[in-house]
C-alpha cells in the first residue's frame, strides 16, 4: 500500500548564527530512527525577525521549536505559558505548540542534570559553577532544585554571579555564594562537582578557564558545557588528574531527548543521537 500522506510534522530551531548548531543532524537522525515523518529545520533568525518566525511556526502548525542565542529571553514575550523552572531561570529554549498555544520550557539545565545523573546524584553535593551567563543560570537552578548542598558561582562580572546566588538561595534549599573571577581561582577542598559554564574553550582546543589545575582532586566530577570541541583542555587536564569528566555533548543529547518528549509525547532512544554527534565531532560514546 503506497503512503499517501505527504505531510511531515515540523519542528526546528531559531537562532543567529545558526550554521554551527549540530542539533538538526541529531534530531533528524532520531526522527528517522524512530520512524517518525518529521523534520527539524535549522533557521537563521535575527532578533528583528523573531516575532515573525514564531508567528510563522504557528501559521505552519509546527509542533515545537528550540530557541538558541540570542532569543532565549526575548521569545518569552510571545508565549502563552511558561513552565515553572523556565520562569525561575528567566529563559526559554524549547517551545511546544499545543492547540495553538505556545508553551515555553528550559531544557538547558535539565539536559545537563540528566547527563550528570549518569555519573552522580547532585543531592547533598558541593558544587562550583564557573560562569554566570544563560547556561550557568539554568544549570545552577536545576542543581539547586535537585538538592545540591552548596554552590559557589564564579564569574568575571561579579554582579551576575551574585544575581544567580541570590536566586538559588531564594528558590532552593542550596547554600549559594558568589565569587568574582579576577585572578586564577583555586577550587576549594571538599568540592564534589565543578562545572564550566563559561564560553572559555568554545571552538578552541587549547584554551583553559583560569583555574589552578593542582586544585582539581581525583574524586571530583569535572563537567564542561562546551559541546565543541567535546574534550576541552579543562576536561583533558581533569582526566589526567583522575577526575571523572563529562563533556557538553551529553547535555546536548539529553536536551534533544527532553525536547522530543515534550513535542511527541514519547521517549526517544539516546544511542542514535549520541552516535550522530559522536560521528560529527569524532568522539566515541
Ligand atoms: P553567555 O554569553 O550567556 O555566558 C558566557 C559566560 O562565559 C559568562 O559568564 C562570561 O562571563 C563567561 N566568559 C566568557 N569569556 C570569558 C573570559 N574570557 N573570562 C572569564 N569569563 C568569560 O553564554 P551561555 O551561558 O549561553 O553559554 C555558555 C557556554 O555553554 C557556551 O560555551 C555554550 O556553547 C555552552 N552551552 C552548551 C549547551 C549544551 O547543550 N552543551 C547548551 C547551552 C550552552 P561575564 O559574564 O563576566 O562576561
Amino acid at each position: 500500500m503506497t503512503n499517501r500522506n505527504f505531510r511531515s510534522t515540523l519542528t526546528g530551531s531559531f537562532s543567529s548564527p545558526c550554521a554551527d548548531n549540530p542539533t538538526v543532524a541529531m534530531m533528524e537522525a532520531a526522527y528517522m530512527h524512530e520512524g517518525i515523518d518529521a523534520r527539524y529545520i535549522n533557521c537563521e533568525v535575527t532578533p528583528d525577525n523573531l516575532e515573525a518566525a514564531v508567528n510563522g511556526a504557528l501559521a505552519m502548525e509546527w509542533i515545537g521549536f528550540n530557541c538558541s542565542l540570542p532569543h532565549k529571553v526575548a521569545v518569552m514575550a510571545y508565549l502563552d505559558e511558561i513552565a515553572e523552572a523556565a520562569k525561575i531561570i528567566g529563559a526559554v529554549n524549547c517551545v511546544s505548540v499545543r492547540d495553538g498555544r505556545l508553551i515555553g520550557d528550559n531544557t538547558d539545565g535539565k539536559g545537563f542534570l540528566a547527563s550528570l545523573k549518569k555519573v552522580a546524584d547532585p543531592a547533598e553535593k558541593n558544587v562550583v559553577v564557573l560562569g554566570a551567563g544563560g547556561a550557568a543560570r539554568a544549570i545552577a537552578v536545576e542543581l539547586g532544585l535537585a538538592g545540591a548542598k552548596s554552590m559557589m558561582i564564579v564569574n568575571r562580572k561579579l554582579e551576575k554571579a551574585q544575581n544567580i546566588a541570590d536566586l538559588i538561595r531564594e528558590t532552593t534549599i542550596c547554600q549559594a555564594n558568589a565569587v568574582g573571577w579576577t585572578d586564577t581561582i583555586r577550587i576549594p577542598e571538599g568540592v564534589d562537582i565543578v562545572v564550566n559554564a563559561t564560553s572559555i574553550g568554545l571552538g578552541e582546543r587549547d584554551v583553559l578557564p583560569p583555574i589552578e589545575l593542582s586544585s582539581l582532586a581525583e574524586k571530583m566530577i569535572v563537567a564542561d558545557a562546551i559541546p565543541n570541541p567535546p574534550m576541552t583542555k579543562l576536561l583533558r587536564e581533569a582526566e589526567s588528574r583522575g577526575c571523572t569528566t563529562l563533556n557538553g555533548l551529553g547535555m546536548l543529547v539529553n536536551q534533544g531527548l527532553i525536547g522530543a518528549e515534550l513535542w511527541f509525547g514519547r521517549k526517544f532512544s539516546a544511542p542514535v543521537m549520541e552516535q550522530t554527534l559522536g560521528n560529527i565531532f569524532g568522539v566515541n560514546y
